[in-house]
């Protein structure tokens, strides 16, 4: 036997560790595991190159708990290590390794978690930490190496008849939990999952054969899928395939619509699967879906860094070796790879996307409802990805026909274009509130858009600031003549100071009932007498600030009035009414256009269809 002391240059190494890292305890499983994956790649490279003697023989990982004993063991068959190599790795390079991750986040607590600290993790967990290993190369003799947490280590020969490594942990009272076969099993199947190397985890038992002949057996409990669809060549793969993995990863999502399969290797390495969840209209939808491979090892689900805001509504896989996992996050951002991964998934997605449109339009429109709130979400936040979006940015009118954006332009740019030469686009955020006022734009020949999540307003925004050329409007945001201007003018019935004795009768009315700016214009006979709007502009201040959870308060709710000079029922009956006979037409007017914006509702409304009754008698 030999004894010695692990050279270091802080002695008290174990008691910083098991300090710092307490909060992600956890992760020394996935830490140890990771290595044996490494040391049975390792082996499967030299049998490959024909360094290997013997065959290779099953190579599957085991994890054993022994509650009894207070021990857990994570068995390889890979390449083992010699009495040096043991000394050359365990004592020296894994130290320093160490140490040297230590000294550089001893201040980022932040990152913990995103990469450990390698075979020294498993200190956090055990009081004493057992390697039994044999080397693959023939006539090596194994040994075993033996720490307890401080600086001083055994080694002895031991008898070993296969290759490959266990490492033994005497788990302590820091890391009882970890003695708990279900917590084992959990953050297996947290970290573990997609490994390439089958791990064993005891056993189950399955019923094999059929009918009467159908028995109880066990079988190893093998708790990972070690070819992964992401891994595959999506030649070999069905949408069945991809579906079924898609139910694999998200076990409580519906249907994906479609996915992307990414596949990358220069000049980064990086594959997955990125899916389209149903949005319906919403971002209800539950983000941090996409889950953050190393080469196959879990390492989170927070992918905020590396993937931009609005991609995280989807739903996957990325494998990246190249996303540098071990700096903190500020650093991730300007990380010129992971810059250069973010604008790839973009690009992907922008492709994807306009793909489907040009295979199969009917299909892509039919499942707009689902991925238009993504799309606009894209086209407001990303530029790059902007462009591309006007290729399959749909409009989708109140008749529910569909239009690229450039293809409305064109269409309604005849008739909705005005004197400024901009092209007005109409459009509600409510068909049933609006009906009227789409039928009065319809009647007029104009076109209506349905626009109507969430995020339009925003998305109008960043579309009229994008497109000079065009401006939207909604539809009760003005009388359709002043919506799009043109330069024709209505006559009007009314001389001038007709025109300031109907102005007057109404502000006598909205006396103290908001801020009201009355007009009198000489629209068409046909457009209702009075008309009540509210300026596009002010709405959207309004809905902004509630967008964005402020609270300005004072900011006053206006509306225009408009009294149609031309009206039959404005010029005839309005204006030769005398007193207070007067004041009730133009209150019944009032009453009209309230109904109109669906304002006139319970008692009121009640009231105003008595007071309709009485005038018709
Ligand atoms: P890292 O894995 O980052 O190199 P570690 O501290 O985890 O650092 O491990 C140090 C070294 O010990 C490894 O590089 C490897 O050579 C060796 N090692 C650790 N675990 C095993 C194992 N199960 N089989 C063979 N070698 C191992």
């Amino acid at each position: 036997m030999q004894k010695g002391n692990i050279s270091v240059q802080t002695e008290n190494i174990f008691p910083i560790i098991k300090k710092f890292l307490y909060a992600d305890q956890e992760i020394f499983l996935r830490e140890l595991i990771a290595n044996a994956i490494d040391a049975t790649t390792k082996l499967k490279l030299l049998a490959n190159k024909g360094e290997l003697k013997n065959e290779i023989g099953d190579t599957t990982l085991e994890i054993i708990l022994n509650e009894e004993a207070k021990t857990l063991t994570i068995r390889d068959k890979g390449i083992g290590m010699s009495e040096e190599e043991v000394l050359k790795y365990l004592n020296q390079i894994a130290f320093s390794s160490a140490s040297e991750w230590l000294d550089k986040f001893k201040d980022d607590a932040s990152i913990i978690g995103h990469f450990g600290l390698g075979f020294y993790s498993a200190f956090m967990v055990a009081d004493k930490v057992e390697v039994n290993t044999k080397s693959w190369r023939p006539k090596s003799k194994a040994v075993q190496w033996t720490c307890t947490g401080s600086p001083e280590y055994e080694l002895a020969d031991i008898k070993k008849k296969d290759r490959g490594t266990d490492i033994v942990l005497h788990i302590g009272e820091e890391g009882k939990e970890f003695l708990d076969k279900n917590r084992i099993e959990e953050l297996l199947t947290k970290y573990c999952r997609f490994l390439p190397v089958p791990i064993k985890f005891g056993t189950r038992k399955e019923w094999e054969g059929e009918g009467d002949d159908k028995v109880e057996t066990e079988v190893d409990n093998i708790i990972n899928n070690p070819t992964p669809a992401w891994k595959k060549n999506p030649s070999e793969l069905s949408e069945e395939d991809y579906q079924s993995f898609y139910k694999e990863l998200h076990p409580f999502s519906g249907d994906s619509m479609f996915h992307i399969h990414l596949n990358i290797d220069y000049p980064f390495n990086l594959t997955g699967i990125l899916y389209f969840p149903k949005l319906s209209n919403s971002f209800e939808v539950q983000r941090n879906k996409i889950q953050l491979y190393c080469n196959q090892v879990y390492v989170t689900d927070d992918v905020k860094e590396i993937v931009p805001e609005w991609l995280t509504l989807l739903h996957g896989v990325i494998d990246s070796p190249d996303i540098p996992l071990n700096v903190s996050r500020s650093y991730l951002q300007s990380d010129s790879n992971v810059r250069k991964i973010t604008g790839y998934i973009t690009k992907k997605v922008a492709d994807k996307l306009h793909e489907l449109f040009k295979k199969d339009r009917n299909a892509f429109e039919e499942k707009w409802k689902d991925l238009g709130v993504f799309v606009k979400y894209g086209f407001i936040s990303d530029e790059k990805f902007a462009e591309k979006a006007q290729k399959f940015l749909l409009l989708q009118n109140c008749k529910d026909e569909y239009a690229v954006l450039d293809e409305y332009v064109e269409k309604i740019k005849a008739t909705q274009t005005n004197k400024y030469d901009k092209t007005i686009i109409l459009y509600t955020n409510n068909k049933e509130q609006h009906d009227l006022y789409i039928k009065n734009a319809t009647d007029a020949g104009y076109d209506v858009v349905l626009l109507d999540t969430m995020i339009d307003n925003h998305f109008i925004q960043q579309l009229e600031y994008k497109r000079q050329d065009i401006s939207f409007k909604r539809v009760d945001s003005d009388t359709i003549d002043n919506l799009i201007e043109k330069d024709e003018k209505q006559e009007s019935v009314l001389n001038e100071k007709e025109e300031e004795k109907v102005k007057g009768v109404f502000e006598k009315l909205t006396e103290g009932k908001g801020n009201v700016t009355i007009q009198v214009k000489s629209l068409s006979p046909d457009s209702p007498p009075v008309q009540i709007t509210r300026p596009e502009f002010m709405r959207r201040m309004k809905e902004m600030q509630a967008m964005n959870g402020m609270n300005l308060g004072e900011m006053p709710d206006s509306y225009n009035l408009t009294v149609n000079a031309n009206h039959p029922l404005v010029a005839k009956k309005l204006l030769a009414a005398k007193g207070k006979k007067q004041g009730e037409l133009a209150e019944y007017f009032f009453n009209l256009a309230l109904l109109h914006q669906n304002m006139l509702t319970g008692s009121d409304l009640t009231e105003f269809i008595y007071k309709s009754l009485e005038m018709v008698k």
